[in-house]
């Protein structure tokens, strides 16, 4: 690993971070991402000095420079989040970055795309609470193009084989029917969409196993915001109906996944 390559990473994530912050305040606006950023309190635009990734916001405090109201902190998260994820994918490359065929350029390449089309869907469902088709469709569209092309390559034919190839679709189903059975009570078909992706992003094994990961991930968070809800405010701000959403978790448990591949469910030793 170069040090050197590895900083390179870290500062064009934090540029991409903060374009994707661009896209996820501008996405279902009818906003160009190619306008000037301005302030959404004073409109007073933004000058460049001011849109530097990370340090801006640090410098700033958090608050504008002409009418001192609060930035969100989504920016300078984003772009610290990009740039971490960024850098982790040069950290696993690295030990091939001079030497790897084209192919593996590509194929990081792509992966990083798929990247910034989660990170997207993680802040938009944080904030709206809800996963807008395209991008869910745009990442299943993805995963599917990545295993569809790298699938072949591996045991063809295999059990696991058709397990990969139709990992998406095997996960929507159960999404699907308790979307269905509950008329969406229980679960948005959001969630839904979004396995897809993670389906044929990471395979049955992988995916199969941050699916779990996120279901534990979510009903720890919820425990969690339970009892200091309940500590702090006598459990009245909170209700088991306030909607937490899943796709957050799925996200995370999902880049976990991709980065570890802990198969802690044992899956693997199943099929095998
Ligand atoms: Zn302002």
């Amino acid at each position: 690993m170069d040090i050197f390559f590895l900083i390179t990473f870290f500062i064009f994530g934090t540029i991409i971070g903060s374009f994707l912050n661009v896209v996820i305040n501008r996405f279902n606006t009818g906003r160009s991402i190619n306008g000037r950023s301005f302030c959404p309190n004073c409109a007073q635009k933004i000058k460049w000095y001011d849109l530097v990734p990370i340090f801006s916001w640090l410098i700033l405090k958090g608050k504008c420079r002409h009418c001192h109201s609060k930035i969100s902190p989504q920016y300078p998260i984003v772009e610290l989040a990009t740039a971490i994820l960024f850098s982790l994918l040069y950290y696993q490359f690295s030990f091939l970055f001079f030497t790897a065929p084209l192919f593996f350029y590509i194929f990081y390449f792509w992966i990083a795309l798929i990247f910034m089309v989660l990170l997207v869907i993680f802040v938009y469902d944080l904030k709206h609470k809800i996963i807008p088709d395209m991008l869910s469709y745009t990442f299943a569209i993805m995963a599917l193009v990545q295993t569809l092309i790298l699938l072949p390559l591996s045991n063809f034919g295999s059990l696991n084989f058709y397990l990969d190839l139709f990992a998406g679709l095997i996960f929507f189903i159960p999404f699907f029917l308790l979307w269905y059975i509950s008329e969406g009570r229980w679960i948005g078909l959001g969630d839904g969409k979004l396995v897809l992706g993670i389906g044929w992003f990471l395979g049955f094994t992988y995916g199969l196993n941050a699916i779990i990961l996120a279901f534990w991930f979510g009903a720890i968070f919820s425990v969690v915001i339970l009892l200091i809800d309940k500590l702090k405010n006598g459990g009245k701000h909170i209700t088991m109906k306030s909607e937490i959403p899943f796709g957050p978790f799925l996200i995370l448990a999902t880049i976990l996944e991709f980065f570890t591949r802990i198969d802690f469910m044992g899956i693997g030793f199943f099929l095998n």
